[in-house]
Protein backbone atom coordinates (compact mmCIF):
# COMPACT_ATOMS: atom_id res chain seq x y z
CA UNK A 1 0.00 0.00 0.00
CA UNK A 2 1.38 3.39 -1.07
CA UNK A 3 0.28 6.81 0.02
CA UNK A 4 0.81 9.87 -2.28
CA UNK A 5 0.33 12.57 0.40
CA UNK A 6 0.66 16.42 0.60
CA UNK A 7 0.12 17.15 -3.06
CA UNK A 8 -0.07 20.50 -4.21
CA UNK A 9 -2.74 19.55 -6.91
CA UNK A 10 -4.30 16.94 -8.66
CA UNK A 11 -6.46 16.69 -12.19
CA UNK A 12 -8.22 13.85 -11.89
CA UNK A 13 -9.11 14.46 -15.67
CA UNK A 14 -12.61 12.43 -14.55
CA UNK A 15 -15.54 13.59 -16.71
CA UNK A 16 -16.31 16.25 -14.31
CA UNK A 17 -12.68 17.69 -14.65
CA UNK A 18 -12.24 17.55 -11.25
CA UNK A 19 -9.44 19.07 -9.20
CA UNK A 20 -7.89 18.81 -5.81
CA UNK A 21 -6.13 20.46 -4.05
CA UNK A 22 -3.53 19.62 -1.01
CA UNK A 23 -4.63 16.14 -1.65
CA UNK A 24 -3.75 12.26 -1.61
CA UNK A 25 -3.89 9.15 -3.42
CA UNK A 26 -4.10 5.55 -1.89
CA UNK A 27 -2.69 2.83 -3.94
CA UNK A 28 -2.50 -0.74 -3.16
CA UNK A 29 -2.71 -3.73 -5.79
CA UNK A 30 -1.92 -1.09 -8.67
CA UNK A 31 -5.46 0.15 -8.64
CA UNK A 32 -6.34 3.53 -6.80
CA UNK A 33 -8.25 2.87 -3.85
CA UNK A 34 -8.70 6.49 -2.36
CA UNK A 35 -7.92 9.68 -3.75
CA UNK A 36 -9.48 13.51 -2.25
CA UNK A 37 -8.85 15.98 -0.19
CA UNK A 38 -6.42 15.64 2.85
CA UNK A 39 -5.00 12.29 3.95
CA UNK A 40 -6.90 8.92 3.04
CA UNK A 41 -7.88 7.06 5.94
CA UNK A 42 -5.77 3.97 6.13
CA UNK A 43 -6.29 0.85 8.56
CA UNK A 44 -2.42 -0.03 8.38
CA UNK A 45 0.10 2.30 8.21
CA UNK A 46 0.76 2.38 4.64
CA UNK A 47 4.65 3.27 2.34
CA UNK A 48 4.38 6.85 2.36
CA UNK A 49 5.64 9.38 -0.59
CA UNK A 50 6.14 12.77 -0.36
CA UNK A 51 3.72 14.85 -2.72
CA UNK A 52 4.45 18.46 -1.28
CA UNK A 53 5.12 20.76 -4.54
CA UNK A 54 3.44 18.07 -6.76
CA UNK A 55 1.02 17.61 -9.60
CA UNK A 56 -0.30 14.50 -10.23
CA UNK A 57 -2.05 13.80 -13.41
CA UNK A 58 -2.73 10.49 -15.57
CA UNK A 59 0.25 9.16 -16.81
CA UNK A 60 -0.20 9.90 -20.51
CA UNK A 61 -0.97 7.78 -23.34
CA UNK A 62 0.85 7.65 -26.55
CA UNK A 63 -0.92 6.45 -29.69
CA UNK A 64 1.55 6.35 -32.13
CA UNK A 65 4.94 5.29 -32.66
CA UNK A 66 7.59 3.71 -34.44
CA UNK A 67 10.27 3.00 -32.10
CA UNK A 68 13.07 1.07 -34.10
CA UNK A 69 13.20 4.96 -35.48
CA UNK A 70 14.85 6.32 -32.70
CA UNK A 71 18.54 5.36 -34.01
CA UNK A 72 17.71 7.27 -37.43
CA UNK A 73 17.30 11.00 -36.03
CA UNK A 74 18.10 13.96 -37.93
CA UNK A 75 17.72 12.31 -41.17
CA UNK A 76 16.51 13.40 -44.67
CA UNK A 77 16.22 16.95 -43.24
CA UNK A 78 14.39 18.70 -45.71
CA UNK A 79 11.88 16.00 -47.07
CA UNK A 80 8.61 15.84 -47.40
CA UNK A 81 7.21 12.20 -45.93
CA UNK A 82 7.70 10.50 -49.12
CA UNK A 83 11.32 11.61 -50.27
CA UNK A 84 11.78 11.21 -46.11
CA UNK A 85 10.50 7.48 -46.67
CA UNK A 86 12.71 6.95 -49.94
CA UNK A 87 15.28 7.73 -48.09
CA UNK A 88 15.26 6.09 -45.10
CA UNK A 89 13.56 2.61 -46.38
CA UNK A 90 17.30 0.83 -47.30
CA UNK A 91 18.35 2.07 -43.71
CA UNK A 92 15.64 0.60 -42.22
CA UNK A 93 15.61 -2.52 -43.94
CA UNK A 94 19.00 -3.45 -42.05
CA UNK A 95 17.54 -3.68 -38.63
CA UNK A 96 17.33 -6.69 -36.22
CA UNK A 97 16.58 -7.71 -32.98
CA UNK A 98 19.67 -5.79 -31.43
CA UNK A 99 18.28 -2.75 -33.39
CA UNK A 100 15.00 -2.86 -32.11
CA UNK A 101 16.15 -3.45 -28.35
CA UNK A 102 18.44 -0.41 -28.07
CA UNK A 103 15.63 1.73 -29.94
CA UNK A 104 13.20 1.05 -27.56
CA UNK A 105 15.10 1.25 -24.51
CA UNK A 106 15.48 5.09 -25.43
CA UNK A 107 12.37 5.75 -27.49
CA UNK A 108 10.37 3.63 -24.21
CA UNK A 109 12.61 5.96 -21.81
CA UNK A 110 11.94 9.31 -23.20
CA UNK A 111 8.12 8.59 -22.86
CA UNK A 112 8.44 7.23 -19.46
CA UNK A 113 10.77 10.25 -18.77
CA UNK A 114 7.84 12.49 -20.39
CA UNK A 115 5.04 11.04 -18.19
CA UNK A 116 4.25 8.55 -20.56
CA UNK A 117 2.56 5.07 -18.69
CA UNK A 118 0.82 3.45 -21.61
CA UNK A 119 2.01 3.52 -25.32
CA UNK A 120 1.80 1.86 -28.54
CA UNK A 121 4.43 1.03 -31.19
CA UNK A 122 3.54 0.69 -34.84
CA UNK A 123 5.86 -2.16 -35.57
CA UNK A 124 5.41 -2.32 -39.58
CA UNK A 125 9.53 -3.06 -41.00
CA UNK A 126 9.97 -6.99 -40.82
CA UNK A 127 12.60 -7.66 -43.20
CA UNK A 128 12.74 -11.51 -44.95
CA UNK A 129 14.52 -13.47 -42.57
CA UNK A 130 15.22 -10.94 -39.51
CA UNK A 131 13.29 -12.59 -36.21
CA UNK A 132 12.51 -11.17 -32.83
CA UNK A 133 11.58 -7.72 -33.26
CA UNK A 134 8.22 -7.57 -31.85
CA UNK A 135 9.04 -9.95 -29.04
CA UNK A 136 12.33 -7.86 -28.09
CA UNK A 137 10.33 -3.95 -27.64
CA UNK A 138 7.61 -6.29 -25.89
CA UNK A 139 10.57 -7.72 -23.54
CA UNK A 140 11.69 -3.85 -23.29
CA UNK A 141 8.30 -2.62 -22.32
CA UNK A 142 8.29 -5.29 -19.37
CA UNK A 143 11.21 -4.23 -18.38
CA UNK A 144 11.09 -0.46 -18.34
CA UNK A 145 7.67 -1.76 -16.20
CA UNK A 146 5.47 0.37 -19.35
CA UNK A 147 1.66 -0.64 -20.21
CA UNK A 148 2.62 -1.35 -23.86
CA UNK A 149 -0.07 -1.64 -26.83
CA UNK A 150 2.41 -2.90 -29.80
CA UNK A 151 0.87 -3.06 -33.28
CA UNK A 152 1.97 -6.03 -35.59
CA UNK A 153 2.55 -4.06 -38.30
CA UNK A 154 2.95 -4.88 -42.06
CA UNK A 155 3.79 -3.99 -45.46
CA UNK A 156 2.93 -6.06 -48.78
CA UNK A 157 3.27 -3.66 -51.80
CA UNK A 158 6.59 -3.40 -52.78
CA UNK A 159 7.79 -1.20 -55.42
CA UNK A 160 7.74 -3.93 -58.15
CA UNK A 161 3.63 -4.00 -57.26
CA UNK A 162 3.08 -0.10 -57.62
CA UNK A 163 3.78 0.93 -53.81
CA UNK A 164 6.73 3.19 -52.48
CA UNK A 165 8.87 0.38 -50.30
CA UNK A 166 11.55 -1.26 -52.17
CA UNK A 167 10.81 -5.05 -52.34
CA UNK A 168 13.46 -5.73 -49.29
CA UNK A 169 11.49 -4.48 -47.24
CA UNK A 170 7.72 -6.41 -47.81
CA UNK A 171 6.47 -9.42 -46.71
CA UNK A 172 4.03 -11.73 -48.32
CA UNK A 173 0.63 -11.58 -47.07
CA UNK A 174 0.04 -14.88 -45.93
CA UNK A 175 2.91 -14.81 -43.81
CA UNK A 176 1.94 -11.43 -42.31
CA UNK A 177 -1.36 -12.97 -41.35
CA UNK A 178 0.37 -16.46 -39.95
CA UNK A 179 2.74 -13.95 -37.86
CA UNK A 180 -0.18 -11.12 -36.43
CA UNK A 181 -2.03 -14.68 -35.60
CA UNK A 182 0.71 -15.61 -34.06
CA UNK A 183 1.86 -12.15 -32.01
CA UNK A 184 -1.86 -12.28 -30.82
CA UNK A 185 -1.82 -15.82 -29.42
CA UNK A 186 1.35 -15.35 -27.68
CA UNK A 187 1.51 -11.31 -26.36
CA UNK A 188 -2.68 -10.14 -26.02
CA UNK A 189 -3.84 -9.99 -22.70
CA UNK A 190 -7.36 -8.60 -23.03
CA UNK A 191 -8.19 -8.06 -19.03
CA UNK A 192 -8.72 -5.05 -17.55
CA UNK A 193 -5.04 -4.09 -16.20
CA UNK A 194 -3.33 -6.04 -19.01
CA UNK A 195 0.23 -4.23 -19.33
CA UNK A 196 0.25 -6.03 -22.60
CA UNK A 197 -2.37 -6.06 -25.78
CA UNK A 198 -1.54 -6.07 -29.59
CA UNK A 199 -3.20 -4.76 -32.39
CA UNK A 200 -3.20 -4.93 -35.55
CA UNK A 201 -1.66 -2.56 -38.18
CA UNK A 202 -1.24 -2.78 -41.73
CA UNK A 203 0.83 0.71 -42.41
CA UNK A 204 -0.50 2.52 -45.21
CA UNK A 205 -2.54 2.76 -48.92
CA UNK A 206 0.80 3.16 -50.48
CA UNK A 207 2.55 0.06 -49.01
CA UNK A 208 -0.06 -2.12 -48.24
CA UNK A 209 -2.59 -4.02 -50.66
CA UNK A 210 -6.09 -3.37 -50.31
CA UNK A 211 -6.14 -7.05 -49.93
CA UNK A 212 -4.46 -7.28 -46.49
CA UNK A 213 -6.23 -4.24 -45.36
CA UNK A 214 -9.38 -6.47 -45.68
CA UNK A 215 -8.09 -9.08 -44.25
CA UNK A 216 -6.33 -7.33 -41.52
CA UNK A 217 -9.77 -6.10 -40.34
CA UNK A 218 -11.25 -9.29 -40.70
CA UNK A 219 -8.25 -10.75 -38.48
CA UNK A 220 -8.31 -8.49 -35.54
CA UNK A 221 -12.13 -8.54 -35.28
CA UNK A 222 -12.18 -12.30 -35.51
CA UNK A 223 -9.86 -12.29 -32.25
CA UNK A 224 -11.50 -8.70 -30.90
CA UNK A 225 -8.36 -6.77 -31.39
CA UNK A 226 -8.04 -3.54 -32.29
CA UNK A 227 -6.85 -1.63 -35.68
CA UNK A 228 -4.72 0.89 -36.68
CA UNK A 229 -3.12 2.63 -39.66
CA UNK A 230 -1.71 5.69 -41.20
CA UNK A 231 -4.38 7.49 -42.97
CA UNK A 232 -4.56 11.37 -44.84
CA UNK A 233 -1.07 12.42 -43.21
CA UNK A 234 -0.18 14.22 -46.82
CA UNK A 235 -1.56 15.43 -49.91
CA UNK A 236 0.67 13.17 -52.14
CA UNK A 237 -1.11 10.14 -50.24
CA UNK A 238 -4.57 12.17 -51.24
CA UNK A 239 -2.92 12.33 -55.05
CA UNK A 240 -1.95 8.40 -54.83
CA UNK A 241 -5.61 7.27 -52.99
CA UNK A 242 -7.51 9.10 -56.19
CA UNK A 243 -5.34 7.92 -58.50
CA UNK A 244 -4.97 4.46 -58.07
CA UNK A 245 -8.50 3.74 -55.61
CA UNK A 246 -10.15 7.17 -57.01
CA UNK A 247 -11.20 7.67 -53.85
CA UNK A 248 -10.08 10.27 -50.96
CA UNK A 249 -7.98 8.53 -48.02
CA UNK A 250 -10.87 8.46 -45.49
CA UNK A 251 -13.58 7.08 -48.49
CA UNK A 252 -11.20 3.95 -49.20
CA UNK A 253 -10.52 2.75 -45.58
CA UNK A 254 -14.56 3.04 -45.45
CA UNK A 255 -15.14 0.69 -48.53
CA UNK A 256 -12.56 -1.72 -47.06
CA UNK A 257 -14.62 -2.10 -43.46
CA UNK A 258 -11.41 0.01 -41.78
CA UNK A 259 -13.84 2.20 -39.66
CA UNK A 260 -15.03 1.44 -36.28
CA UNK A 261 -15.06 1.95 -32.64
CA UNK A 262 -12.30 -0.57 -32.87
CA UNK A 263 -9.97 1.50 -35.33
CA UNK A 264 -7.79 4.47 -34.76
CA UNK A 265 -6.06 6.22 -37.21
CA UNK A 266 -2.91 8.07 -37.27
CA UNK A 267 -2.50 11.56 -38.66
CA UNK A 268 -5.77 12.59 -40.18
CA UNK A 269 -4.61 15.88 -41.37
CA UNK A 270 -5.86 16.24 -44.55
CA UNK A 271 -9.92 15.70 -43.98
CA UNK A 272 -13.08 17.59 -46.14
CA UNK A 273 -15.83 17.68 -43.76
CA UNK A 274 -17.49 14.72 -44.13
CA UNK A 275 -14.43 12.57 -43.51
CA UNK A 276 -14.98 14.09 -40.11
CA UNK A 277 -18.66 13.44 -40.04
CA UNK A 278 -17.80 10.10 -41.07
CA UNK A 279 -15.00 9.57 -38.25
CA UNK A 280 -17.73 10.93 -35.76
CA UNK A 281 -20.31 8.31 -36.65
CA UNK A 282 -18.03 5.53 -37.02
CA UNK A 283 -16.73 6.06 -33.61
CA UNK A 284 -13.14 5.30 -34.91
CA UNK A 285 -10.35 7.46 -33.00
CA UNK A 286 -7.81 9.64 -34.37
CA UNK A 287 -4.07 9.68 -33.19
CA UNK A 288 -2.40 13.45 -33.59
CA UNK A 289 0.74 13.25 -33.94
CA UNK A 290 1.45 17.61 -34.22
CA UNK A 291 5.18 17.84 -34.20
CA UNK A 292 5.68 15.18 -36.78
CA UNK A 293 3.14 16.71 -39.09
CA UNK A 294 4.99 20.23 -38.48
CA UNK A 295 8.57 18.36 -38.97
CA UNK A 296 7.32 16.89 -42.78
CA UNK A 297 5.92 19.75 -43.47
CA UNK A 298 2.53 17.26 -43.88
CA UNK A 299 0.31 20.50 -42.35
CA UNK A 300 -1.88 20.58 -39.72
CA UNK A 301 -4.84 17.95 -38.46
CA UNK A 302 -8.08 19.65 -37.61
CA UNK A 303 -7.85 18.72 -33.96
CA UNK A 304 -10.59 21.08 -32.69
CA UNK A 305 -12.79 20.13 -35.87
CA UNK A 306 -12.47 16.78 -34.59
CA UNK A 307 -13.41 17.19 -31.20
CA UNK A 308 -16.53 19.59 -32.23
CA UNK A 309 -17.71 16.82 -34.45
CA UNK A 310 -17.25 14.15 -30.97
CA UNK A 311 -14.59 12.42 -32.51
CA UNK A 312 -12.36 10.59 -30.10
CA UNK A 313 -8.83 12.37 -30.57
CA UNK A 314 -5.51 11.09 -28.67
CA UNK A 315 -2.21 12.78 -29.25
CA UNK A 316 1.16 10.83 -30.20
CA UNK A 317 5.01 11.25 -30.73
CA UNK A 318 5.65 9.41 -33.82
CA UNK A 319 8.54 7.89 -34.42
CA UNK A 320 11.59 9.28 -33.40
CA UNK A 321 12.56 10.07 -37.26
CA UNK A 322 10.12 12.47 -38.08
CA UNK A 323 9.95 13.71 -34.42
CA UNK A 324 13.28 13.66 -33.40
CA UNK A 325 12.10 13.66 -29.95
CA UNK A 326 9.44 11.18 -27.78
CA UNK A 327 8.15 13.92 -25.35
CA UNK A 328 4.57 13.08 -24.94
CA UNK A 329 4.04 16.20 -22.49
CA UNK A 330 5.73 18.22 -25.11
CA UNK A 331 3.16 16.83 -27.88
CA UNK A 332 0.05 18.38 -25.90
CA UNK A 333 2.19 21.61 -25.51
CA UNK A 334 2.15 21.84 -29.96
CA UNK A 335 -1.57 20.74 -30.07
CA UNK A 336 -2.66 23.47 -27.98
CA UNK A 337 -0.24 26.20 -30.01
CA UNK A 338 -0.77 24.28 -33.22
CA UNK A 339 -4.51 24.62 -32.27
CA UNK A 340 -4.83 28.37 -31.76
CA UNK A 341 -1.77 29.56 -34.29
CA UNK A 342 -5.16 28.32 -36.89
CA UNK A 343 -7.87 29.08 -34.83
CA UNK A 344 -7.40 31.45 -31.96
CA UNK A 345 -6.57 31.71 -28.09
CA UNK A 346 -10.08 30.68 -27.53
CA UNK A 347 -9.72 27.19 -29.63
CA UNK A 348 -7.75 25.26 -27.06
CA UNK A 349 -7.64 25.05 -23.39
CA UNK A 350 -4.46 23.68 -21.56
CA UNK A 351 -7.05 21.50 -19.91
CA UNK A 352 -8.32 20.21 -23.30
CA UNK A 353 -4.33 19.48 -23.98
CA UNK A 354 -4.05 17.73 -21.14
CA UNK A 355 -7.30 15.82 -21.83
CA UNK A 356 -6.08 14.31 -25.38
CA UNK A 357 -3.04 13.13 -23.87
CA UNK A 358 -4.91 11.35 -21.24
CA UNK A 359 -8.35 10.69 -21.31
CA UNK A 360 -8.33 11.11 -25.17
CA UNK A 361 -4.89 8.88 -25.54
CA UNK A 362 -7.11 5.90 -23.28
CA UNK A 363 -9.84 5.48 -25.72
CA UNK A 364 -7.93 5.73 -28.66
CA UNK A 365 -6.39 2.26 -27.29
CA UNK A 366 -9.95 0.91 -25.89
CA UNK A 367 -8.96 1.33 -22.45
CA UNK A 368 -11.56 2.72 -19.64
CA UNK A 369 -9.30 1.64 -16.62
CA UNK A 370 -6.71 4.42 -17.22
CA UNK A 371 -6.84 7.58 -18.18
CA UNK A 372 -7.71 9.24 -15.10
CA UNK A 373 -7.30 9.06 -10.99
CA UNK A 374 -10.36 7.67 -10.11
CA UNK A 375 -11.22 4.87 -7.36
CA UNK A 376 -11.08 1.77 -8.83
CA UNK A 377 -8.42 2.63 -11.72
CA UNK A 378 -5.24 1.43 -12.71
CA UNK A 379 -3.04 3.63 -10.40
CA UNK A 380 -0.91 5.63 -13.24
CA UNK A 381 0.07 8.18 -12.30
CA UNK A 382 2.08 10.78 -13.47
CA UNK A 383 3.50 13.64 -10.91
CA UNK A 384 5.70 16.62 -12.11
CA UNK A 385 7.59 18.99 -9.48
CA UNK A 386 6.23 22.57 -9.68
CA UNK A 387 8.43 24.12 -7.19
CA UNK A 388 11.52 24.53 -9.65
CA UNK A 389 12.24 27.51 -11.96
CA UNK A 390 10.58 26.95 -14.84
CA UNK A 391 7.36 27.38 -12.78
CA UNK A 392 8.12 30.65 -10.42
CA UNK A 393 5.62 33.06 -11.36
CA UNK A 394 3.27 30.43 -12.29
CA UNK A 395 1.44 29.21 -8.59
CA UNK A 396 -1.68 31.14 -9.41
CA UNK A 397 -2.37 27.36 -11.64
CA UNK A 398 -0.22 24.48 -11.55
CA UNK A 399 -2.05 22.34 -13.81
CA UNK A 400 -1.99 24.77 -16.57
CA UNK A 401 1.60 25.34 -16.18
CA UNK A 402 2.43 21.47 -17.26
CA UNK A 403 1.26 22.68 -20.41
CA UNK A 404 1.70 26.55 -20.78
CA UNK A 405 4.95 26.49 -19.25
CA UNK A 406 8.55 23.86 -19.32
CA UNK A 407 7.65 21.67 -17.05
CA UNK A 408 11.67 19.26 -17.69
CA UNK A 409 11.03 15.56 -16.42
CA UNK A 410 8.25 13.84 -15.02
CA UNK A 411 9.66 13.83 -11.38
CA UNK A 412 7.67 10.24 -10.28
CA UNK A 413 6.05 8.38 -12.73
CA UNK A 414 3.87 5.01 -11.26
CA UNK A 415 2.75 2.32 -13.74
CA UNK A 416 0.25 -0.32 -12.42
CA UNK A 417 1.07 1.29 -8.69
CA UNK A 418 4.39 1.01 -9.29
CA UNK A 419 7.31 3.69 -9.60
CA UNK A 420 8.81 3.50 -13.37
CA UNK A 421 10.38 6.82 -12.56
CA UNK A 422 11.78 8.09 -9.23
CA UNK A 423 13.31 11.76 -8.67
CA UNK A 424 13.25 12.15 -12.40
CA UNK A 425 15.50 8.67 -12.97
CA UNK A 426 14.07 5.62 -14.08
CA UNK A 427 14.03 3.27 -11.88
CA UNK A 428 14.44 -0.23 -13.69
CA UNK A 429 17.21 0.67 -16.58
CA UNK A 430 20.33 2.32 -16.04
CA UNK A 431 20.23 5.86 -18.05
CA UNK A 432 23.25 5.66 -18.95
CA UNK A 433 23.56 2.11 -20.03
CA UNK A 434 21.20 3.29 -22.82
CA UNK A 435 23.60 5.84 -23.90
CA UNK A 436 26.65 3.96 -24.32
CA UNK A 437 25.29 0.93 -25.13
ZN1 LIG B 1 3.71 6.85 -38.22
Amino acid sequence: MILIDGLRAVATMDDAGTELEDASILIDAGVIRWIGVGRAPVSQPPEVLDGHGLVAIPGLVNTHHHLYQTLTRVRAQQGGLFEWLRELYPVWATIDADWERSAAEVGLAELALSGCSTTTDHHYVFPSGVLGLLETEIEVAAQLGMRFHPCRGSMDLGQSQGGLPPDSVVENRDAILAATDDAIARFHKPESGSMVRIAVGPCSPFSVSPELMRESAALARRHGVRLHTHIAETLDEEKYCQKTFGRRPVEFLDDLGFLGPDVWLAHCVHLGAPDIARLAETKTGVAWCPTSNMRLGSGFAPGRELLDAGVTVGLAVDGSASNDSGNLLGEARQALLTTRARRGAAAMTARDALRLATRGGAACLGRDDIGSLQVGKRADIALFAVDGLAFRGAESDPIAALILCNPGPVHHLFVEGKLVVHDGHLVNVSEASLIWA
